[in-house]
């Protein structure tokens, strides 16, 4: 998928500035001139026909008069074009000079027509060096092409992985070299025809990502390391309250104090968890293991666990099967729990009293997914958080207000569990009416993606 805004924003500029230039050529000023032109012809031809000769002569002058100032016109705007058209030009090659990105420009058989100053600096070789070459892959044995020559031809890098699908254009691929150096490089090639469509060459974007990605990297390392430190003292005194809390020895008094102190450790626990989860869904590395599941009892099996914690806060589970049975779907079942579980613990959590939570399972109509929703007659979510819903750390100001509980990593997690699965997922609510959860699974085992997406895969 092309997923680097940067690069398709000066992609997109550089399209509408060719686009403006087409329309800067066909101004409908100069087919006014000619018009003009053309009818004072035709009247003088008619007056020439009919009038005496007196007449004739001023209209004549009259058309003489025309006919310069229309000229005049013409090249006023003429000239107002071609300013327009510099100016233009101009604000092309301030672009291009001034990317920061690499940029070269091929025809079909490979030879250079473009090489703008980053790209100089990045591959260390000067345009006039190799401007009008056909560029060859045995380039990649000269020391001083070789990074040139595995970026036009990205098969002779060591390392490379494709972002687009086969044919589709712009076609991105990532590419990553180890020696001498670490380097991460994006590359964008687009093609370049005519007017008419025919091909003349092509286009390259190359990203260098190589401080992203170690930023990226170091970021997630440290969120790792953070969480799994932190686990284990706060297993150890959530294990000491509980076991504290069970001793009927203690005062009441001091029983209430400790079961705040195991729930405020156990909710500890569970964002450390979710940090966890979210730092290994970033680094692409969470882990599936898909198996062939009857999605009913597996939703069975999950109401089973939460609804007797339900009913304590008086919101009731039901759910809603079709009458005949549905076709298996593959999913991990511990991570498609960890999803479900979420959106049904919120469907609880920001209930009201005597609420209730209905899950829906059923087929979507001519398409080869399962839905499921999931239906509450909670607090609901303002309209303006529902784009927000699935980002990270995202608590509505309604839902601190109904539970001040709650780390906002949920539903990210959730998301990116539906998503590996091939699926999809979205929300509808209304404020104090309630929310509807949806979503997808995949009947077809093609829908499901073959590897895991990490941060640096966006
Ligand atoms: P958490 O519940 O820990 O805050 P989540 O990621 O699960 O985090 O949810 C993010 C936010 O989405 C919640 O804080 C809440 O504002 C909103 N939300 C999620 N589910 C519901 C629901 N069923 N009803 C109302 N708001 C919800």
């Amino acid at each position: 998928m092309f997923n680097d805004d940067q690069s398709k924003q000066k992609i997109a500029s550089l399209g509408g500035i060719t686009t403006r230039l087409k329309n800067i050529l066909s101004w409908p000023e100069f087919r006014i001139f000619w018009l003009i032109l053309f009818l004072l012809l035709l009247t003088f031809g008619v007056s020439a026909v009919f009038l005496t000769p007196k007449w004739l002569l001023l209209i004549q002058g009259g058309l003489v008069l025309g006919i310069i100032s229309s000229a005049f016109a013409g090249m006023y705007l003429s000239a107002k074009s071609e300013r327009e058209n510099i100016i233009e030009r101009n604000e092309l090659r301030n672009i291009i000079f001034g990317l920061e990105d690499s940029l070269v420009v091929y025809d079909t058989d490979f030879k250079i027509l473009f090489f703008n100053p980053a790209a100089e600096k990045f591959f260390n070789v000067k345009a006039a060096e190799i401007l009008g070459n056909q560029f060859q892959p045995q380039y990649a044995d000269d020391p001083k092409l070789k990074l040139l020559a595995q970026v036009i031809f990205p098969s002779l890098a060591p390392a490379v992985i494709s972002r687009s699908g086969a044919g589709e254009y712009p076609q991105v691929v990532d590419v990553s070299f180890s020696d001498p150096k670490v380097l991460n490089l994006r590359i964008i090639t687009s093609p370049v025809s005519d007017e008419g469509g025919r091909l003349l060459g092509f286009m390259k974007i190359v990203h260098n990502r190589t401080r992203e990605l170690s930023a990226i990297r170091s970021k997630s390392e440290f969120l790792t390391i953070a969480s799994h430190q932190l686990r284990s003292p706060a297993t150890d005194v959530s294990w000491a309250l509980e076991t504290l809390n069970a001793d009927d020895s203690i005062k009441d008094t001091s029983k209430k104090i400790l079961e705040a102190a195991f729930k405020a450790s156990s909710e500890l626990l569970r964002i450390i968890e979710d940090l966890l989860s979210v730092a290994k869904i970033e680094e692409g590395r969470f882990g599936y293991d898909f198996k062939q599941t009857n999605i009913v009892e597996f939703i069975t099996g999950i109401l089973g666990q939460i609804s007797p914690a339900a009913r304590k806060v008086g919101v009731k589970i039901y759910l809603d099967t079709p009458k005949v049975p549905l076709p298996e779907v593959v999913v991990d079942a511990q991570k498609l729990t960890l999803a479900l579980k979420n959106i049904l613990e919120n469907g609880v959590r920001y209930n009201v009293e005597n609420g209730e939570v209905v899950v829906k399972v059923e087929k979507v109509e001519n398409q080869p997914y399962l839905e499921v929703s999931v239906r509450d007659t909670g607090i609901g979510i303002p309209r303006g958080d529902m784009d927000k819903l699935f980002n990270k750390f995202f608590r509505s100001e309604l839902a601190i207000k109904a539970q001040t509980e709650g780390s906002g990593l949920g539903l990210y997690i959730t998301r990116s569990v539906i998503q590996a699965h091939g699926g999809r997922i979205w929300a509808e609510s209304e404020e104090n009416r309630g929310s509807v959860f949806h979503f997808t699974l995949p009947m077809d085992t093609n829908l499901i993606p073959r590897h895991e997406i990490s941060a640096e895969d966006i």
